[in-house]
C-alpha cells in the first residue's frame, strides 16, 4: 500500500532544498548558470519555473543539466522538506535528479510492522 505525495513547487520549498549545495552538482557549469539567477527569481512575484531552478528534483523529476555527477552522495536526507513529507519512506527517496521525482510513499507504519515481525 501506498500514498500519493505532492510537495508544493513553491518558494518556501525552494529555499530549504539543498541541491544548489549539493555535491553531485558541484561542478555542474549548467547549474551554476541556472543558480546566478537565483535571487531574482525569489524576488518575483512568481515561483520559478522549473527549467529555471536547479532543484526540487523529488517534485520536477529528472535534471535538466545533464553535466550532473550522480556518481556523488545524495544529500536529499539532510533537507527540511526530505523530513517534512518522510521522504524516508518515498519511492526513489534519493538522488531524485537522476532517479526521477518521487512517485508515493509507504505507509511508515506499514514499514514499522514489517521490520518488527
Ligand atoms: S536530488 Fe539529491 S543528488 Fe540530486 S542534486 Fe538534489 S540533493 Fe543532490
Ligand atoms: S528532498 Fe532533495 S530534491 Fe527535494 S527539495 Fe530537498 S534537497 Fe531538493
Amino acid at each position: 500500500m501506498a500514498e500519493e505525495v505532492n510537495i508544493p513547487y513553491k518558494k518556501e520549498n525552494i529555499i530549504k532544498c539543498l541541491c544548489p549545495t549539493c555535491p553531485v552538482q558541484e561542478h555542474s557549469t549548467c547549474a551554476k548558470e541556472k543558480m546566478m539567477n537565483y535571487q531574482d527569481l525569489l524576488q518575483s512575484e512568481d515561483d520559478p519555473k522549473p527549467e529555471e531552478y536547479p532543484g526540487m528534483y523529488c517534485t520536477n523529476g529528472k535534471a535538466v543539466c545533464k553535466d550532473l555527477d550522480t556518481e556523488k552522495n545524495c544529500i536529499c536526507n539532510e533537507c527540511m522538506v526530505y523530513k517534512e513529507f518522510e521522504l524516508e519512506n518515498a519511492q526513489p527517496n534519493f538522488l531524485f535528479c537522476g532517479n526521477g521525482k518521487l512517485k508515493n510513499r509507504i505507509f511508515s507504519f506499514l514499514i514499522s510492522c514489517f521490520l518488527y515481525f
